[in-house]
């Protein structure tokens, strides 16, 4: 588990290259430049770590894109203190990225293999989200709601009700929605019953699942 000189000098290359793609929130960039990628990626793999693209993980997974983290972590609008529920730990990364903002992030992710895999991760590089959760997002994480933001890393093919519901008023909730591509949405809480919606740029994520297999 260690970053060196040369892992350094990509990573600032790819927030340039994020720069240019239209990433602008600093905080957001800055996070991106201190957390290792490489160390989330499967070992064959290590050496695209600072590529633009999404790449394979365990249990048919994907870990995101750079370029998409940013993009909807910058639409997260996270703020130091707020309270964050992520569906869709997968590697672990924008967990890792969520962290770099705010300490009050609850994940959940559906694989047990890459459950059970990335919690021994955070453990080896003392990562401490509130929870991680093996368990169905589609649910949220009642127990410790409601939040500030949520961000779902996988397509869902319909709004999800069950976290918007799940939002404080004023909360965010960014989600990219669609079946073969989506498009990333944000949802606003402004009253019990009343969300704001707006919608941004296209693309393509693994699907959310709501039963196993
Ligand atoms: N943020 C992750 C993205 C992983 S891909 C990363 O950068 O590595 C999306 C993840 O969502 C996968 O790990 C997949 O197993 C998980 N997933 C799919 N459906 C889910 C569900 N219903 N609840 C929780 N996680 C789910």
């Amino acid at each position: 588990m260690y970053d060196t000189i040369k892992y350094k000098g990509l990573r600032k290359q790819l927030i340039e290259l994020l720069k240019k793609k239209g990433i602008k929130d600093t905080k957001v960039l800055e996070v991106m430049k201190s957390v290792p990628r490489h160390l989330f990626m499967d070992p064959g793999l290590i050496n695209f770590a600072y590529e633009d693209n999404a790449y394979p993980i365990a249990a048919d997974q994907t870990i995101s894109q750079p370029y998409t983290v940013a993009y909807q972590t910058e639409l997260l609008q996270l703020n130091k203190y707020d309270k964050v529920l992520e569906i869709g730990t997968g590697s672990g990364y924008q967990t890792a990225i969520l962290l770099g903002l705010t300490s009050h992030v609850y994940t959940v992710e559906r694989q047990n293999l890459l459950f059970k895999k990335t919690q021994r991760l955070f453990e080896n590089l003392n990562l401490r989200p509130k929870k991680h959760l093996f368990g169905d997002g589609y649910l949220g994480y009642k127990k410790a709601a409601p939040y500030d933001r949520i961000i779902v890393t996988a397509a869902s093919p319909l709004i999800p009700e069950v976290l918007l519901n799940q939002l404080k008023i004023g909360g965010k909730l960014v989600v990219p929605l669609g079946e073969k591509e989506q498009f990333m949405m944000r949802f606003t809480r402004k009253g019990i019953n009343l969300f704001d919606k707006e919608k941004f740029g296209r693309f393509r994520f693994v699907p959310l699942l709501q039963n196993k297999n």
